[in-house]
């Protein structure tokens, strides 16, 4: 099967004829229908973040089981599903009590002993956080899907595995947005979005939108935002403050740049919450003010927005087949999977929200 491989960070993807190995007795096979394009390959891709090479990225999709192991019962054949890369083990403290988002158990990996996932040419290649999604098929452990309604257009739904279930989900869960609260989200690209668009379906009552790009915050009233502010004219703090009386009492951070994220903290009144929800580069330090904790000011991260996806994804679909939650929108581009080096060049440059790789 054709996959697009990084060799090296800094050099483009290739796209490459890479082996898939057949579902062990817990493991189910996929053909990828739609991989979003996430910020999070472009930081493994552009070597932010360090992972073992070579490996076929992409973590962001939706598809259709075409196999499964002796032991799945889960799904069959033709089921439609969504990836997603925060698989559980189902036993682990975290699991048990409800935060399978933050299980670090390895077992639903192949071990070292046994045959990879994937191959090139008899050696191993590293399957990115448990699925490969820019490839033409995906082998994965059957506790990094969710089955879905049928009636769910595909393209759509690969948006929900990651981007759209990040940033809903942190309103949702690690927030726990209040109905009526003021909110504010920094960063309106795909996570963004959706952070605004779970705030608008959390009931706040108002969401201000805040990016230096006057096409996304013209998108983000669409997704829910009351009121927008640029950031290359403004200071967001001061503004933000203005218009609250004091602060938001939720702020999320969808960038992941130090001075967004101190910016997120010292928006939120007293007793508010910061969430920071994007990548800060590894190393880099985020500073308070350590007297604004007397506020009851809170910094939390949020990690694949706390979900529980077998719950939560089938729940944002009927979202978005009911009008709640929009995904048309979000998607700025369809390309086919040799052109992905042209849509990672797009998101380097930071105008577009979501662009989506569909395959034949
Ligand atoms: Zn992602
Ligand atoms: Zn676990």
């Amino acid at each position: 099967m054709k996959a697009a491989v990084l060799r090296e960070t800094k050099k483009p993807l290739q796209i490459e004829d890479v082996q898939i190995s057949k579902p062990g007795p817990r493991e189910v096979l996929i053909r990828t229908v739609a991989a979003g394009i996430c910020h999070s390959d472009l930081h493994i891709a552009d070597g932010l973040y360090p992972y073992p090479l070579p490996c076929v990225l992409g973590h962001e999709s939706a598809g259709v089981v075409e196999a499964v192991g002796s032991d799945v019962r889960y799904v069959e054949p033709g089921d439609h599903v969504i990836t997603c890369l925060s698989a559980f083990c189902g036993h682990c403290e975290h699991c048990i009590t409800g935060h399978m988002s933050r299980c670090t158990g390895a077992e639903t990996q192949r071990g070292p002993k046994e045959d990879p996932r994937l191959t090139t040419e008899g050696k191993p290649m590293f399957q990115f956080i448990n699925l490969s999604s820019y490839a033409e098929q995906m082998l994965v452990h059957e506790h990094t899907i969710v089955k879905i309604r049928k009636d769910m257009p595909l393209d759509r739904a690969a948006l929900i595995g990651c981007g759209v279930m990040t940033g809903a989900g942190a309103v949702f869960h690690t927030a726990k947005v209040e109905p009526g609260s003021t909110v504010a989200v920094l960063g309106c690209g795909g996570i963004g979005l959706s952070a605004i668009n779970g705030a608008a379906i959390a009931g706040a009552g108002r969401i201000i939108a805040i990016d230096m790009v006057g096409s996304k915050l013209n998108l983000a009233k669409h997704f829910g935002a009351t009121d927008v502010i640029n950031a290359a004219d403004d200071d967001v703090v001061k503004v933000v403050r203005e218009l609250t009386g004091g602060g938001v009492h939720y702020s999320f951070e969808a960038i992941g740049l130090k001075k967004t994220a101190e910016q997120a903290f010292k928006m939120v009144r007293t007793g508010g919450t910061a969430t920071v929800i994007g990548m800060i580069p590894v190393g880099t330090m985020v500073e308070i003010h350590g007297a604004e904790l007397l506020q009851e000011k809170k910094l939390q991260g949020s990690m694949m927005g706390s979900n529980r996806f077998r719950v939560d994804m089938p729940r944002l679909v009927d979202f978005y087949l009911s009008g709640k939650l929009k995904l048309d929108e979000m998607i700025s581009s369809t390309l086919s999977l040799k052109d992905i080096n042209q849509g990672f060049e797009t998101l380097r440059k930071g105008e577009v929200a979501r662009q989506v790789i569909k395959f034949d």
